[in-house]
């Protein structure tokens, strides 16, 4: 429970991170701005003096994004033969504390799946960021779904809420980073699932009504 603990850390810190590059890019660009202002009402004599601060800010905005660039590109998937079922029943109990806090339910439903080729962590990661945001969607209660199944070809989670859903005009959003309607959101977490779910060759498929949203996610049975 404890390294559950610990990821869901992780994941604020993802959002922690994205409110903090921003802050962070925001504060040279004030800086820069507040100098090229000066120069403009014609302080010629200030330029030699704040031109050697405007260029170091501009380098360190750039080191920012440089480094945020490399986390996202060493996004490295290590899959190997993995019980889906064994990784949720590892996460309920966090996510039916998570759910308990504020009045939810959660309901489990886990089917016989063969084994497919899963990275353990980001499943981990996947599966709670697509909760958290159905906990979040039921503002006055209900209950969470999580079932797994299994089809012809596919191994299928679905995460099901009882939350007023997702505007239609907000669909073709989903996934873009980013792209939030919570005033505390990070507009994050759906694009890692969406960038998770592509490293698994699985696909994501939303339905939603204002009494709830369903996402299914579908990863082949034999994947190459
Ligand atoms: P965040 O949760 O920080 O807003 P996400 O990437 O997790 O960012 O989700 C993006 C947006 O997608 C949310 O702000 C919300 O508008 C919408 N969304 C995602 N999942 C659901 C859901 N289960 N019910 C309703 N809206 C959802
Ligand atoms: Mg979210």
């Amino acid at each position: 429970f404890e390294t559950e603990m610990a990821r869901l850390a992780q994941l604020n810190l993802v959002g922690e991170m994205a409110a903090g590059i921003a802050h962070e890019i925001r504060n040279p660009m004030t800086t820069i701005r507040g100098f090229l202002q000066l120069f403009q009402e014609n302080d010629r004599h200030m330029q030699k003096e704040y031109i050697p601060i405007m260029l170091e800010e501009l380098d360190r905005a750039n080191d920012i994004i440089t480094e945020y660039l490399s986390l996202a590109k060493n996004k490295q998937s290590y899959q190997r033969p993995e019980s889906i079922n064994r990784i949720i029943e590892s996460l309920l109990p966090l996510i039916q504390a998570e759910a308990v806090m504020s009045g939810k339910h959660v309901n489990g439903q886990f089917g016989y799946c063969p084994e497919i080729q899963l990275d353990d962590k980001e499943m981990r990661q996947l599966i709670l960021n697509m909760c958290m945001n159905g906990l979040e969607a039921m503002s006055i209660g209900g209950t969470l779904s999580i079932e797994t199944y299994q089809e012809p070809e596919h191994v299928v989670l679905l995460i099901a809420d009882q939350g007023s859903g997702i505007k239609t005009e907000h669909l073709e959003k989903l996934g873009r980073p980013f792209f939030t309607t919570k005033d505390e959101g990070t507009g994050l977490g759906l694009a890692i699932c969406y960038s998770i779910a592509a490293r698994h060759h699985a696909t994501i498929e939303v339905s939603s009504s204002p009494n709830g949203t369903t996402f299914f996610i579908r990863f082949p049975l034999h994947s190459k």
